[in-house]
């Protein structure tokens, strides 16, 4: 469990309207991710079922769930906080924290948005 680093001393500055956007943008693009990786996955076991007999679509899938986990993990730990620059995907696993472990700066909601996937 990652220890919370916030620092003694006055509180960072609040992030302005760009930099909030910046990390909620971020948030959405995981929750994207995330059905869209879920949608490939789900595809990519239905065809290997529905064609067991192709030599090649085994090795298919395989590739595809490695280039997933990439693009994953490329989604995940691209963003940092516009405060401390320390990794947002290290903070939390899918969805944005309350505030920065690191530094403490709050990620402030817009009435209710981005709490939860939209459908
Ligand atoms: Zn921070």
């Amino acid at each position: 469990m990652m220890k919370p680093r916030i620092p003694a001393g006055p509180p960072p500055k609040p992030l302005d309207e760009t930099e909030l956007a910046r990390v909620l943008a971020w948030q959405r693009r995981m929750y994207v991710f995330y059905g869209v990786a879920m949608a490939a996955i789900a595809g990519g076991f239905y065809t290997v079922l529905r064609f067991q007999e192709t030599a090649w679509i085994r090795p298919a899938l395989a590739l595809m769930l490695v280039a997933l986990m990439a693009a994953g993990a490329y989604v995940q730990f691209r963003e940092r906080c516009p405060r401390c620059q320390s990794l947002l995907g290290r903070q939390s696993r899918f969805v944005l924290a309350a505030k920065c472990k690191s530094c403490g700066v709050g990620f402030p909601r817009r009435d209710g948005e981005d709490h939860a996937p939209r459908a």
